[in-house]
């Protein structure tokens, strides 16, 4: 299947990422999964970090992986035999497995190197609504995968001094993938993240993220509190830890702004 043809099929693949570590990928990826989950997608975390919080946060314990994302780039098993339910209805997960670390130097030498995922996903014909995949905080081989299989890149950002500065690395490094890797990658949007409305810098970062970036940030800025920070020592996403929190809200509402988006690419 080529990248255009995969476009047509009905799941959408969105990669989280930004090469910063810290800036709230993995709890981006966990809760706005569970939230897509709980209005009844279907959805795959693929969990790409070598560190493996997605993995933890979902509840996947460590003796229980592997099976896992690297045997899958590497050829040593099918995407579905890697797949594991979680605990929340719809939801799945590929764990990463304890090799992954060692994935990005031997990704190096590999055949057809940035396509390996794509190629694993493709073959196993999954069915989701949705894929989503947690990127390491590294723009090496690991992201260029992630990238050279999704439909789309979702970059959440935390409102501090140099976030503008990493970003437009990050800018870069899209519109190379674009024109050599995958012309069909666009952004999905930015998502602004722990985001504390008393910080005078945060609202400066944030109104010149908007100032700058437009319509592709997203209206939703995720609160930092910490009921979300809690969750993922207890295996949970925010949202089934504490639903009413004011982080598992946001992540609702980012959740319904990725679902009108979806209307409007398809209508
Ligand atoms: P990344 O995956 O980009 O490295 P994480 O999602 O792991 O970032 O977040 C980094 C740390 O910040 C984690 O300890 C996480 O629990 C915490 N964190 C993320 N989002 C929030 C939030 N909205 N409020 C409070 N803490 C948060
Ligand atoms: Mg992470």
């Amino acid at each position: 299947m080529t990248p255009d043809q995969q476009s047509m099929s009905h799941t959408r693949v969105i990669s989280i990422a930004n090469q910063k570590g810290g800036v709230g990928k993995t709890t981006t990826t966990i809760n706005l999964a569970t939230a897509l989950a709980a209005v009844r997608k279907s959805v795959l975390v693929i969990d790409l970090d070598p560190q493996g919080n997605a993995s933890t946060g979902l509840g996947v314990a460590s003796n229980n992986r592997d099976k896992g994302s690297y045997q899958v780039l590497s050829g040593q098993i099918l995407a579905q035999e890697a797949i594991q339910k979680t605990q929340i209805p719809g939801l799945f997960i590929i764990p990463a497995d304890m090799n992954l670390a060692g994935a990005e130097v031997e990704l190096v030498s590999a055949d057809y190197r940035e396509y390996r995922l794509q190629k694993a996903l493709e073959n196993a014909g999954l069915d989701f609504d949705y894929i989503l995949i947690d990127c390491p905080p590294a723009l090496g081989f690991l992201t260029i995968n992630a990238l050279c299989a999704s439909h789309s890149i979702m970059v959440p950002l935390q409102c501090e001094f140099f976030a503008l500065e990493g970003i437009s690395h990050l800018m870069r490094t899209i519109e190379k993938v674009k024109a050599s890797l995958n012309p069909i990658l666009e952004v999905q949007g930015i998502v602004l993240t722990m985001y504390d409305g008393r910080n005078n810098l945060a609202t400066m970062v944030a109104d010149d993220v908007r100032k700058y970036f437009g319509d592709i940030v997203y209206k939703t800025m995720i609160p930092r509190n910490v009921r979300v920070s809690e969750a993922p020592s207890h295996g949970k996403p925010a949202l089934i830890y504490d639903m009413r929190c004011a982080g598992s809200r946001a992540y609702i509402d980012l959740a319904s702004e990725v679902l009108k988006q979806e209307q409007s690419i398809a209508a």
